[in-house]
């Protein structure tokens, strides 16, 4: 989700037209996405954040490195619009260069049958490992809703999904 940070232009952008103000750029959501955390530098600067986090497994560090060039390899198959001349290219050197610059001419609309059911899948996933490991996404934000969700989730679902001993 963090290459995705670099969208939230769009919150000025509404801003302004709800209010009708007006601003130099009103534009800041196609301005800023996907050039400024869409690329190299915005994943170098998310492993330096995660560093300084205190992160120093090299195992999570790959797999942060992984999961942000996995965002931007989905974004390259499945982020156009609703037009098919509205492909989004990848400009892996953003925003200190467009050298890089990366375009997929079968690129598919954002609101496609493969980016529905491949998040369906990922959420399914999800709630399997919640099962699992007992351990939920939920757990980002506060431990005691976690144990109440992967509670429930073990209530409905540990006959389809064997429980760890972890959690
Ligand atoms: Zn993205």
């Amino acid at each position: 989700m963090v290459p995705d940070l670099d969208g939230l232009g769009v919150v000025v952008d509404v801003f302004q037209r709800v209010t009708g103000a007006t601003a130099r750029d009103p534009s800041w959501y196609e301005h800023f996405h996907h050039s400024l955390l869409h690329g190299l530098p915005g994943a170098v600067l998310y492993l330096i954040l995660t560093i300084a986090c205190g992160t120093r497994s090299p195992r999570v560090l790959g797999l942060v490195l992984i999961s942000y060039h996995f965002h931007l390899i989905c974004d390259l198959a499945g982020s156009r619009g609703p037009s098919p001349l509205e492909l989004w290219p990848i400009h892996y050197l953003a925003p200190l260069s467009h050298a890089w610059s990366f375009m997929w001419p079968h690129q598919w609309p954002l609101n496609a049958w493969p980016n529905t059911v491949f998040t369906a899948a990922l959420i399914l996933w999800s709630l399997g490992r919640a099962v699992r490991n007992g351990s939920s996404p939920v757990s980002i934000f506060n431990p005691h809703a976690d144990t109440a969700v992967v509670s429930a989730l073990r209530a409905r679902w540990s006959r389809y999904v064997r429980p760890g001993t972890a959690g």
